[in-house]
């Protein structure tokens, strides 16, 4: 059997690279350019493993870029062609995320591996990063979206401890003050009715790839949680509490305004 060739060196298509190892794991594109920047953590015992699964061809997984904890960016698939980092999901009923999204690897072991913080200097340049490529592409506030947002019950990444907030206030991603957590009435699994309705509509309305059936299933509970791990980090449950539902209310007013 002939060996598989190697994937071509490629030219950059950020100034914030600093070096290109070509991964083999990629094809072209389907529809437009990508308008969406997809963060995950590579969720695995160290750096060097996590970037050679990548290449592997075995594997095929790829992402754009890879970001090491000390804010080194590597560029594994130009931007131009389709990696393969996004898996099976869904996003403002958009199934085919990968060729929709620019996918970031940012070098954190999760919780397999004791989930520690984020350093300072990689979330530096996880800012740098993004605020490079939304500018080139005109990539959208909020579209700037979490492995978990497009794949809520499969995924988790990057996780309660990235800090959206932090990225919003260096103009990266959308975000809103999140409201309070107060006591008071809760949507949780089992529940049905109106008021489950009107949350499973707004979360669609956001994004979210959620049955709007009026039946607070699984499937919205994972949504529910997965939307707490960007919006509304306090407490992680899947209960959509007063706190959850006005956070989503609030960040839907805030939407930047949608091109007709
Ligand atoms: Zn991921």
């Amino acid at each position: 059997m002939p060996k598989p060739s190697l994937p071509k060196p490629f030219a950059p298509d950020s100034k914030l690279v600093a070096a290109v190892l070509p991964s083999p794991n990629q094809d072209a594109r389907a529809g437009g350019g990508p308008d969406i920047i997809l963060l995950h953590y590579t969720g695995m015992a160290t750096a060097e493993e996590a970037l050679a699964r990548l290449r592997d061809p075995a594997a095929k997984v790829s992402s754009h870029y890879f970001l090491y904890q000390d804010g080194r960016v590597v560029q594994l698939v130009p931007e131009a062609r389709r990696a393969w980092h996004a898996g099976e999901g869904s996003w403002a009923n958009e199934r085919d995320i990968n060729s929709r999204s620019i996918g970031i690897e940012i070098v954190n072991p999760g919780p397999d591996f004791g989930y520690p913080d984020f350093p300072a200097r990689q979330i530096e340049a996880v800012i740098a990063l993004c605020r490079d490529i939304a500018a080139r592409r005109a990539i959208r506030a909020d579209r700037v979206l979490a492995h978990s947002d497009v794949a809520p019950e499969r995924k988790q990444d990057p996780g309660e401890k990235f800090p959206w907030d932090e990225l919003h206030s260096k103009g990266v991603g959308h975000w809103v003050a999140p409201a309070p957590l107060v006591e008071g009435p809760t949507l949780k699994r089992g529940d049905r009715g109106e008021a489950v309705l009107m949350l499973q509509t707004m979360l669609a309305r956001y994004g979210y790839s959620v049955p709007v059936s009026g039946e607070f299933d699984a499937a919205t509970g994972a949504v529910v949680a997965a939307f707490q791990r960007h919006f509304r980090r306090a407490r992680i449950d899947g209960v959509a509490d007063s706190s959850t539902v006005a956070t989503l209310r609030d960040l839907l007013a805030a939407r930047p305004i949608l091109a007709a």
